[in-house]
Order: structure tokens, then sequence, then C-alpha cells
């Protein structure tokens, strides 16, 4: 410790919000370079080494092979699969000095489609899975939380290649597989969900997440196995029902009813049912509306219409309508559109199929919204709302969305039962591409047949630096970090404490015998450190073991202490070694 480059701090730093940015920061294994940026120090970078180390030892048990690619890579192959544009502000671009134009590479599908193009031409030559440990920029709208969304990061990135779709999704589960060895031996609680495809595209695809609180994703599960993602979340579409019978649409006065719980009020109170319930929330028809940004730049309006009880979730929406990003519109926007009217927006002035206007605003329906539902909405004029409305003998949407929020309690979409919701963080996610890169590449083998045939494709990603953060938020108590031992730093943190040279001698030979044994440890050495300043330091640093030689050594024993326990152990200075050897075999 007295020569280790670490300085340890007694205060958070003023821009962490979860324990692990703060922690990693505090006791000295990251620093920020800039927003979303770190620079690694010599005890962080150890524990990255044997994260790093975990997953490419299960990556090669796996039949994966390592390469490297460059981080920075030329515009082509990107624009070839439209992804240059596609991932819009997110996408660190730079022109070099004959202004070409370049990428910090985010993920890297196009190179391994065009790696494994340049060199192999027959099925013979697969199938074929390749992987990289490498640094990925993705210039992120919200940084946040430390490593946990970076712009600079570590990933696993692996791709397979297959002849047909059996042989994709044999080489699918076979890196689920090591997903699932490689967070077990990180000793990471893990849930594997349904997910969408963003924007890499592709068909199926999963994500592991690591439940927790800090986690920006939420996803579901149901006690009959149900598992998914909130944005993969599927709505069960409710039968028609038959509106023959249903009374005319009518308008009517409801002045002073911006809300829908004002509405719902003067419902009731105004125009009460005559089936003996009361009206509520899941009665009325809301339409949001919200703005689109494409990623060449341009903007669209759209409205969703959705049950009144519900909210939109931005996240399920984005991921609906991907590429683009969204968010409500805004004032200018509403000025622009006089026939939306805030607050009272109704169905049959907007979307193109009720309007006739194919230019028009487009009209997106939740998936609830069927045909013979009956809704109050708005009448687009203010203070005034339509009763009755019936959809699909009075409005159509131009299109459905799933960008409803989904709440506990809703049915789970196999039938498996209610759902329950948690949050997590996402540390893993893997997707049948098929032949959408290949197909955009030109990647193309011969068959047996000496056929041409396009190559399906797979990729897997694991967020090695999220991982990390992912484990500090797992692994933590008040006073610092607790890792487990297979990513600890070292095993065996080994204090001196007091200023008798006897001590500080019987340690050095505890850490270097230890050494000698294999063990790793980590020896405070340093001569003028308080013992409470070592003590804070070792809980802070997380090292498993914590051995004390101090007092005790006057009556021949030496303390030895797990990090995650308050149990301390009075061990005989000559059998120590032995001792904390076995328990370091033991982890
Ligand atoms: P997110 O939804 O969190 O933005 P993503 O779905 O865009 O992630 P992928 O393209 O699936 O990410 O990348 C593979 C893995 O890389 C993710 O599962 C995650 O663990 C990690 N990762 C992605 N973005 C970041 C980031 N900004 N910082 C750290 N790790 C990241
Ligand atoms: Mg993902």
């Amino acid at each position: 410790m007295s020569q280790l480059f670490v300085r340890t701090l007694r205060e958070d730093p003023a821009d962490a919000e979860v324990a692990s940015h703060r922690l990693l920061v505090r006791a000295g294994y990251i620093r920020r370079a800039a927003p979303g940026i770190y620079t690694w120090l010599p005890l962080g970078l150890r524990v990255l080494a044997k994260v790093e180390a975990v997953v490419r030892e299960e990556m090669i048990a796996a039949g994966a092979q390592e390469v490297h690619f460059p981080a920075l890579l030329p515009r082509e192959p990107y624009e070839a699969t439209g992804r240059w544009a596609e991932y819009g502000p997110n996408l660190f671009r730079l022109k070099d000095r004959k202004d070409a134009d370049y990428l910090l590479a985010p993920t890297h599908e196009e190179m391994f489609t065009l790696l494994v193009k340049d060199l192999y031409s027959s099925y013979k030559d697969l199938p074929l899975t390749l992987f990289q440990i490498q640094t990925k920029y993705r210039d992120e709208a919200r940084p946040r939380a430390g490593l946990i969304r970076g712009r600079e990061f570590v990933m696993k990135d692996a791709y397979s290649f297959d002849i047909d779709d059996e042989g994709l999704e044999a080489s699918y589960q076979a890196q689920r597989a090591a997903y699932e060895r490689i967070f077990t031996r990180l000793g990471l609680e893990y849930v594997i969900v349904a997910a969408t495809a963003g924007a890499m595209g592709g068909s199926r695809s999963e994500e592991f997440l690591s439940p927790s609180p800090i986690g920006e994703d939420t996803f579901v599960r149901s006690a009959g196995g149900y598992a998914a993602n909130v944005e993969a979340v599927v709505t069960p579409v409710p039968d028609a029902i038959p509106f023959d019978d249903a009374p005319a649409a009518h308008v009517e006065d409801t002045p002073g009813t911006p809300t829908i719980e004002s509405l719902v009020a003067f419902a009731n109170a105004n125009h009460p049912r005559t089936d003996g319930r009361e009206w509520t929330a899941a009665d009325t028809l809301k339409n949001v509306v919200l703005s689109l940004t494409h990623p060449d730049g341009s903007k669209e309006l759209v409205v969703v219409g959705l049950p009144g009880d519900r909210e939109v979730d931005m996240k399920r929406l984005e991921a609906s309508l991907a590429p683009a990003e969204a968010e409500p519109a805004g004032e200018d926007e509403f000025k622009k559109h006089p026939e939306l009217v805030k607050g009272y927006i109704g169905p049959q002035a907007v979307g193109r199929a009720n309007t006739g206007d194919e230019e028009g605003v487009r009209y997106l329906l939740d998936p609830r919204v069927v045909p013979g539902t009956r809704w109050i909405t708005g009448a687009n004029a203010v203070d005034k709302h339509v009763f009755d409305l019936v959809a699909g003998r009075d409005f159509v949407g131009d299109g459905t969305i799933e960008a409803a929020e989904v709440r506990a309690g809703d049915p789970a979409p196999d039938g498996s039962g209610p759902l329950e919701l948690a949050r997590g963080i996402e540390i893993g996610h893997i997707f049948q591409l098929g032949r959408k890169y290949a197909e955009s590449l030109g990647l193309k083998v011969l068959d047996v047949n000496g056929k041409q045939v396009t190559v399906t494709m797979g990729s897997y990603g694991v967020g090695v630096t999220r991982v990390l953060a992912a484990l500090a938020e797992a692994n933590h108590d008040d006073s610092g970090l607790t890792w487990p031992a297979h990513v600890a730093p070292a095993h065996v943190h080994v204090v001196a404490t007091g200023k008798d040279a006897a001590v500080f001698a019987a340690a050095e030979k505890v850490a270097t015998e230890l050494s000698a044994r294999g063990v790793e440890v980590l020896y405070d050495d340093r001569p003028k450190v308080s013992p409470g300043v070592k003590f804070a330091d070792a809980e802070l640093l997380g090292v498993p073991l914590i051995v004390v030689v101090g007092r005790g050594l006057a009556d021949g024993v030496i303390e030895v202490r797990e990090r995650t326990s308050t149990e301390r152990v009075q061990v005989a200075v000559d059998d120590v070694v032995a001792h904390v050897e076995e328990l370091v075999r033991a982890f």
C-alpha cells in the first residue's frame, strides 16, 4: 500500500448517485476523465482483468475464437447497413485529414460480417463464432451512474455465422449457455428476459438482467415462467365486441374538465352510467401527442390513443418506433396543428384514416382499443367531450402501438398468470440477427449443392465494465466494497498496525509467505498511518479476507476475518499462513 498508486477518498464524489459509482471512485479504482468516460487505476484494472478472464475462458470453452478489431472505423460499412444514419446522435463521428468520414464503433456487426466475407466462401467453413473484448463508444444522451452507462465502455461482442436457421439456433444456445456460466462464475445474480431487437435488427433476442433497484430496465415476470423486458411485452388483444346495439355517439358540454380525473368526476355527476357501475379513467380514451425525431433529423408528430388509466411509457414507445426518438410535443408543435385542441383531443379529428388526409398526423392505438370498445374522449373543442364513441364504428387507428405502461397485475401474454415488475441492469444481450447484415453486406457462401446462400448470423454482447459496476452494486455495504473472491483485486488484505518494528516484520513475513503460495496479497505496510485509517481503507477496498497483525502479536496471535463478517478469529502466528491459504482455496 505504501507503493500502490491509490488515494482513497473519505467524501463521495459530488456527481455520484449510485453505490458502485461512489465506491469505485472513493476506493481508487477509477477516475472520471469526462462525462461517461473513466480512467482505470491499478486496483480497477485488476478487477477488470479478472472479469475479462472469466468472459474470455467461457467464450473459448463455447468454441468462439478471439480477434480484435479497431475502434476507429470507416463510414462505408455502416453506410451500407444504414446504421451510419440510424444510430443518430449516439454515434461518435469524425473526419480524418483528407476529410473522409470515420466513426468510433458502438458495436461491430458490420466489421465481423465483412471479415468473414473476406476470408470464407463455403458451407464447409461454417459454423463459426468469433469474439473480441474491446472498447466501444456511444455518445449516450444521458451518461449516468459511472460505469453503468458510459460513453466509452468495454464490451465482449461475439458473432456467429451459420448456413441455416438450425445452425443459428445451435450457435445461439451455445452462447446463451456460456452467458449463464459467466454470470454464475462471477457470482452475479441474473434473469433472462425476452427483449426487443432495437437498432440491432433481427428477430429473436434475450437480455440478461442483474436485478437491482438502480437498474434502468424494468422487467416483468409471471409465476408461470414468463419473463420479459417491459419493452418486449406484447399486450394480449381482447376480442372485438359487437356494437350493432350501441347508442350513437353524443357530444356533451363538460366545462372545466381538462384532466381525466375531473372528466371522470363530471361524467359520474352529470351522465351516470345505467348499468350501476361508476365511470372510471379506464372508460376514457386519452390521446397523447408525441414529437418524433428520425435519424436523419426530420421531425414527425404522432398521436397515441390509449385507455385513460394508463400512462405512455416512453421507453416502450421508443422501442416500438425505433430508430426514431420521441418526446412529448411542445407548445410550438401544437401551434402548428390547430386541429389538436390540447386537453380535448378526440380521434375524429386525428389520423390519416379518420381525416382522409394522407399526409396528416398518424394516429396509433393501444391494442386494447379493439372494435366495439366504447369511449368518453375529447370532442376537439374546449370544454366538450364525446360519449359512446365506438372504435371501429366512429373511428379507427392508422395502426396499433405498444406504448402504454405495463402494470403489476396485468396478464402475461402467454397466459401464465399476472405479471410482477422489477428493475434490473442489462449486463448481456443476445440476438438472432438472421440475414440482415449478411444481406446488406453480401456475405454468401456456397452450400452443399454449389448454390450461393446468404449466411445467417447471431450477435452476443456482454457489457464488461457494466458487469463490474453491477458486481459492485450487488456487493457493498455502508463501509465499502465487498467483492466476490474471484474478482477481488486481491484475496487477502494484510494490515500491520502500530509502530512496533516486530509487527511490521511479522506482517511482511505473512504477506511474503502467502504470496509465495500463490495467494494474492495486498499488504498495508504504510508506516505512519493510523490503524483507524488502515481499517477504513481495508473496508472500502473490499478485499474478501482481512488479516490484522498488531497488538495480539505479543500474545502470539494474528487476527483473521472476512470482510463481510464481524467475527474475528485469533490464529496462532505460526498457523496463520496455512489457515489463510485454506480459506482462499475454499473460495
Ligand atoms: P442499453 O439498453 O442499456 O442502452 P443496449 O441495449 O443499447 O444497452 P447492446 O447494444 O445490447 O446495448 O450492447 C450489449 C451490452 O453492452 C449491453 O447488454 C450492456 O451490458 C452493454 N452496454 C451497452 N451500452 C452501454 C453503456 N453505455 N455503458 C456500459 N455498458 C453498455
Ligand atoms: Mg441491449
